[in-house]
C-alpha cells in the first residue's frame, strides 16, 4: 500500500518535470520570435531541433527512465535544463521567465530532500547570475528576489521532505515491527517467507523453518503478571536475535511464539541452531523462574525444512508447527524434526496399496484431533513395535501387519465421545465402559477393508491381558494374538513416558520398572523381558 501510494508521488514528480520542460518549450517559442539576434547568435535551425526534437526526447528519457530513480540521470537531465535555460533567457529582455529555474529545486528537494535541493539551488544561482550578467545586470533587482525565493523554496520543501522520509520510516517500522520484542511482526513473517520462498524455488535451495513455544508460560504470565510476563517475552527475543544466523530473519509468529526463517540452510544446521536457543534459553537466569513446572525458562522447537518436507509455505509452516507440537507433547523443552511414519511408509508403497494407505492416514488424523493426549502416539507404538517384532524374529509378513495394527489400533476411539477422550479427571463407569468398547469398534471398522485382514483381530485384543482379566473377550496367555500382547506394552509405555495436562511424564527406566510390576498380570514376561532389552 505505502509503496502504491509512493509510485504516485513519483508519478506527481515527474508529470510536474516534464511540465517544465514544456515550459522551457515556450521560452524557446518566445526565444526565436525575437530571431534576429537569436539567428545571429544560436542559430534558427539550431532553436527548432532544440524545440521539436531535443525537448520531446528529454522527457521521453525522463519517462523512460522513472523507475530507475537514479541521482546521476535526474543531475544530467537538470544540466540540460539549465543549458537550455541559459542559452535562451538571455535572449528575452523580459527578467519573468527566470522564474523556470526553480523548477529543478522543486523537484530535487521533493524527491531527495534538503541537501540535493540546496545543491541544485547552488546550480539554479550560477545559471540565475550567468543569465543577469549577460543582460548587464538590467534586472539585478528581481534576479535577487528570485535567488532569495529559490533559496527559500529549496530549505523549506527540502526540509518538509527529509522529515517525512523520517515519519514514513517510523511507520514502515510500526507496521512490520513487534512493538514489544522489536522483532519482525506476523505481517512480516508470512512476507519474508513468501519472498524467501519464492528465492529458494528460483534458485533451487533449502530453507528451514523453526517455530518455537515458551512452555508453561500461562503459569508465569498467572504467577507475575503481564507486564513481568512481557519482560521474560523480551529477554527471549533478544536471544534468538543473538542466535539468529546471519541473512536470516527471527520473527514475534503471536503471543509467546516465535519463527525464524532461515534461507538457503539444511534441517542439520538449522537443528543446531535450535538446540543452541533451546540450551541457551533453559540456562538463562529469569527472576522467578522456580514457580515453572521445570524450575526454569524453557522453549520448544520444531523446525521443518523446505522443500524435502514441504513443497510450499503452508504445508511448511503446518509441518514446522506438527513438529513442535510434538515436541511439546512428547516433554517440552525439546528440538523436534518433522517426520511422519505416513511418509516414510508410503515410499515404499505399490500403487493398489496406496489409496487404502490414505484411507488410514486420514483416519488417524481424525483421532489426533479427536484426541489431543495421544498426538503422535500411533507413529510412535508402530515405530517400537516394528523393532520389538524384528528384535524377537517375526517374519517380513506378521511385522507388516503388526505396523498397520499399531497405527489403527485406537481406530475405534473414532467412536468415543471428545469430553470422555479429553477428560482430565477419572472416568466415571459409564464413562469407562463406553471407552472400553474401542477396540472392538475400531476391529469392526477395519473388517470390510481385505487387505488389512490380518490386523483385525490383533485391534480387536489389544486391550487384553495376559493374566485373562483383559478386555474384550477376556482371552489369557497364547489365546491373545502375538501382535496384541506386543501391542499391549508398547501402548502402556508410550501411555507412561509422555506428558498429560495433569501429569509429566516417566522416565523410560521408570516406565519400564512400572511394567515389570505388572508382568504375567497384563503383560507377556517374554516379551516384556524383550522390550526391556532393546532399552538396556
Ligand atoms: P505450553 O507449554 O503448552 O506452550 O503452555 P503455555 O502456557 O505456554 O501456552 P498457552 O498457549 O496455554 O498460553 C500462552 C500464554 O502466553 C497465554 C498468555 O497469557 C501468554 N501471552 C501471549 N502473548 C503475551 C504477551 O504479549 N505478553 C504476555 N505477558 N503474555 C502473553
Ligand atoms: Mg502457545
Ligand atoms: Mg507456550
Amino acid at each position: 500500500m505505502l509503496h502504491e501510494d509512493k509510485n504516485k508521488q513519483e508519478k506527481y514528480i515527474l508529470a510536474s518535470q516534464v511540465i517544465s520542460f514544456c515550459l522551457l518549450a515556450i521560452v524557446i517559442l518566445v526565444a526565436i520570435s525575437f530571431k534576429d539576434q537569436l539567428i545571429y547568435q544560436v542559430g534558427y535551425y539550431h532553436s527548432t531541433i532544440m524545440f521539436f526534437v531535443l525537448l520531446p526526447l528529454i522527457a521521453l528519457v525522463r519517462f523512460v527512465t522513472i523507475q530507475y530513480n537514479n541521482l546521476i540521470i535526474e543531475y544530467v537531465i537538470n544540466i540540460f535544463y539549465y543549458i537550455i535555460s541559459a542559452v535562451f533567457l538571455v535572449f528575452l529582455p523580459s527578467s519573468s521567465f527566470e522564474i523556470l529555474l526553480i523548477m529543478p529545486i522543486i523537484i530535487m528537494a521533493l524527491k531527495y530532500g534538503t541537501r540535493h535541493s540546496l545543491a541544485t539551488f547552488f546550480c539554479s544561482f550560477v545559471v540565475l547570475f550567468y543569465i543577469s550578467y549577460r543582460k548587464d545586470f538590467s534586472s539585478i533587482d528581481s534576479d535577487l528576489m528570485y535567488a532569495i525565493v529559490f533559496f527559500l523554496v529549496a530549505w523549506l520543501l527540502g526540509n518538509m521532505r527529509d522529515t517525512e522520509t523520517k515519519i514514513l520510516r517510523k511507520l514502515e517500522k510500526l507496521a512490520s515491527y513487534d512493538g514489544l520484542t522489536d522483532l519482525f511482526n506476523h505481517r512480516s513473517f508470512q512476507g519474508l517467507i513468501d519472498r524467501e520462498l519464492a528465492k529458494a524455488a528460483e534458485r533451487k535451495g533449502a530453507l528451514s523453518l523453526i517455530m518455537l513455544d515458551i512452555d508453561y508460560f500461562k503459569v508465569y504470565n498467572d504467577s507475575f503478571g503481564h507486564q513481568k510476563g512481557d519482560l521474560v517475552l523480551k529477554q527471549v527475543a533478544a536471544i534468538l536475535k543473538e542466535c539468529t544466523p546471519e541473512s536470516c530473519y527471527c520473527t514475534r509468529y503471536g503471543g509467546e511464539e516465535f519463527a525464524l526463517i532461515l534461507p538457503g540452510i539444511g534441517i542439520d544446521r538449522a537443528r543446531c541452531v535450535g538446540e543452541t536457543i533451546r540450551s541457551k534459553i533453559e540456562n538463562t537466569v529469569i527472576p522467578g523462574m522456580e514457580v515453572l513446572p521445570k524450575g526454569r525458562l524453557t522453549i520448544s522447537v520444531g523446525i521443518a525444512e523446505y522443500p524435502f518436507m514441504a513443497n510450499n509455505k503452508e504445508k511448511l509452516i503446518q509441518k514446522a508447527d506438527e513438529a513442535l507440537y510434538k515436541a511439546k507433547f512428547v516433554s517440552k523443552n525439546k528440538v523436534e524434526i518433522y517426520y511422519s511414519v505416513f511418509d516414510e511408509l508410503s515410499l515404499g508403497l505399490m500403487d493398489e496399496e496406496k489409496d487404502l494407505f490414505n484411507s488410514i492416514r486420514t483416519l488417524t488424523m481424525v483421532i489426533n484431533a479427536k484426541d489431543k493426549y495421544t498426538y503422535g502416539h500411533s507413529e510412535r507404538t508402530m515405530q517400537l513395535a516394528q523393532k520389538l517384532a524384528e528384535k524377537i524374529g517375526m517374519e517380513n509378513e506378521s511385522v507388516k501387519e503388526l505396523i498397520y495394527s499399531a497405527l489403527l489400533h485406537d481406530i475405534g476411539k473414532i467412536e468415543v465421545a471428545r469430553e470422555i477422550l479429553n477428560k482430565p479427571s477419572k472416568l466415571s463407569p459409564k464413562e469407562w465402559e463406553v471407552l472400553k468398547q474401542h477396540p472392538q469398534w475400531g476391529a469392526d471398522i477395519i473388517r470390510p477393508l481385505k487387505s488389512l485382514k490380518g490386523t483385525v483381530d490383533i485391534v480387536r485384543h489389544h486391550h487384553e491381558n495376559y493374566d485373562g482379566s483383559g478386555y474384550p473377550l477376556g482371552l489369557k496367555g497364547k489365546e491373545i494374538p502375538l501382535g496384541a500382547r506386543i501391542l499391549r506394552i508398547i501402548d502402556s509405555f508410550d501411555a507412561m513416558t509422555t506428558n498429560r495436562p495433569y501429569r509429566e511424564g516417566l522416565t523410560e527406566a521408570q516406565a519400564l520398572e512400572n511394567l515389570k510390576n505388572y508382568s504375567g498380570l497384563y503383560y507377556d514376561p517374554f516379551l516384556l523381558e524383550e522390550f526391556a532389552q532393546m532399552f538396556a
